[in-house]
């Protein structure tokens, strides 16, 4: 049989339940978003039968006059979106991205300088259990232990004792503006390459409700699925000096063939993301999260730095004696989706951590707004403080209802 429920009814039941799980849940992982029916429709097709290993114009393999228009207009698309000089929209994740710069402006052993993981920088920036760290020598710099916020000065001194060779910024839980014209200053005194890795910021980038680290850093990566609302997967963006060697990083540095049909999607959604309407969604994204964050702080939740300027925040369990991992399972059962996540100087292990990290770009992209925000606050309160399970649910399952996605 054609028909994949009648083939493979294993898989056909698991994607179907994951798919009402997505429909009846409220997203709110920090990292996750809807992509568009289209963007589903460009990536599961034929183009994944086509090798292409190389670049437009500049193919190892025959056949590949049409996958070349396909990833022309990815490229072409990216770049004027974030008014790049040069673009890879190769990588097949954010970690991928991240780990073709470093082959690309490192060599093994080199001294680079990243955001602490235990104050919200990513295991791809020097975290010992990733490749990062153990070819490289990541020193790192994280938060103020008063202001929560980065500590840019510390930044300046650690910069200025390790002589790195490069400085990377950006973060997977931090929830304030990154001052990346700061940073690239200090790269310039101490003669260090800048990375931005704005994998969480790249819409709230690209609609111009975040600073953009397009002008002042060398090498920027992303992912294409968190914000950015695209498919699975990751892309780099360069001044025009680096392109060669960060096109030859990721092929055949560090990857084989591209995805062409991911490629495909990532075009899609990037035409999506040049229209008027996605400058629209990003700004609500940023509200609802102002909204959430206030509409917690007000039920008593503590929140780093007291709230948020983008789309996300981190709450701080410790004055309601919950842990990470717990809140993370309560809110489960009341179908909303959160992860644990450590806060800055945190005394549990990474497994249970003291806090939850969450994000509005899914429930934004359902079409909720201020309003709801209250909504999903006043649930998050019946759930981990009144301790009313069903309460909360009930205004799980109202939202979801009123808003519906993939019908
Ligand atoms: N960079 C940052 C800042 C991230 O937050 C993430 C994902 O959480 C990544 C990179 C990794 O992306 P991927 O999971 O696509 O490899």
């Amino acid at each position: 049989s054609t028909v994949i429920k009648d083939f493979d009814p294993e898989i056909y039941s698991a994607m179907n339940k994951e798919l009402k799980r997505q429909q009846g849940n409220l997203e709110l992982i920090a990292s996750e978003n809807l992509v568009s029916e289209r963007v589903i429709q460009v990536m599961g097709n034929h183009l994944t039968n086509k090798y292409a290993e190389g670049y437009p114009g500049k193919r190892y393999y025959g056949g590949c006059e049409y996958v070349d228009i396909v990833e022309s207009l990815a490229k072409a698309r990216i770049e004027k979106l974030f008014g790049a000089e040069h673009s890879n929209v190769q990588p097949h994740s954010g970690v991928q991205a991240n780990m073709a710069v470093y082959f690309a402006l490192l060599q093994p052993g080199d001294t680079v300088l990243g955001m602490n993981l235990a104050h919200g920088g990513h295991l791809s920036h020097g975290s010992p259990v990733s490749m990062s760290g153990v070819y490289y020598n990541f020193v790192s710099y994280g938060i103020n232990k008063e202001t929560e916020l980065l500590d840019y000065e510390e930044l300046e001194k650690i910069a200025k004792e390790s002589n790195p060779k490069m400085i990377v910024a950006g973060a997977s839980a931090y929830p304030r503006t990154i001052d990346f014209e700061r940073i690239s200053k200090i790269a310039k005194e101490v003669g260090a390459l800048f990375m931005v890795d704005m994998a969480h910021i790249a819409g709230l980038v690209a609609a111009g409700v975040h600073p953009s680290p397009i002008a002042c850093a060398d090498v920027v990566t992303t992912t294409t699925h968190k914000t950015l609302k695209g498919p699975r997967g990751g892309a780099i963006l360069c001044k025009k000096e680096f392109a060669k060697a960060i096109d030859k990083a990721v092929f055949p540095g560090s990857q084989g063939g591209p995805l062409m049909h991911i490629i495909a999607a990532k075009a899609v959604a990037l035409k999506e993301a040049l229209e008027d309407t996605f400058v629209d969604y990003q700004k609500q994204v940023v509200l609802n999260a102002k909204a959430l964050s206030e509409t917690l702080n007000k039920r008593g939740f503590k929140l780093l730095s007291g709230g948020t300027d983008n789309h996300l925040m981190l709450v701080d369990l410790r004055n309601i004696s919950l842990t990470g991992k717990e809140a993370e399972k309560v809110l489960d059962e009341v179908h909303i989706t959160v992860n644990k996540n450590a806060i800055p100087f945190d005394t549990q292990s990474p497994f249970i951590t003291s806090g939850i990290r969450i994000g509005t770009p899914a429930v934004t992209a359902r079409g909720m707004k201020e309003e709801e925000m209250e909504l999903v606050g006043s649930a998050i309160y019946d759930c981990l403080v009144k301790k009313d399970g069903q309460a909360a649910q009930d205004k799980v399952k109202f939202l979801c209802e009123k808003f519906p996605i993939y019908e």
